[in-house]
This record gives C-alpha cells, structure tokens and sequence, in this order.
C-alpha cells in the first residue's frame, strides 16, 4: 500500500512511503513560506 506525505500548509506532495494501509500524513515542507507559517503557528499556542 502506499502512504502519501502532504504539507500542511501549501498541500504539495512531500514524499510517498510504503504503508499497510492508504495513509495521508501531515508535514511542512521546506519552502520558507510555509515554515514561517509553522512558525506563527507554534507562538499563537504559547
Ligand atoms: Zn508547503
């Protein structure tokens, strides 16, 4: 089965991976847009 890893942010396609079952996975990638995001994300929780 195949696993596919998204990010969380801009939604591209990061990686797949091998998986017992369909799964979609969460990330940020590395675009800068979306780690400032992150970012801003990690303060508004404090
Ligand atoms: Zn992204």
């Amino acid at each position: 089965m195949l696993g596919v890893i998204l990010c969380n942010y801009c939604g591209s396609e990061i990686a797949t991976v091998d998986t017992e079952k369909v799964t979609v996975f969460y990330t940020d990638c590395k675009r800068d847009v979306c780690r400032e995001q992150r970012k801003g994300k990690e303060d508004k929780q404090r």
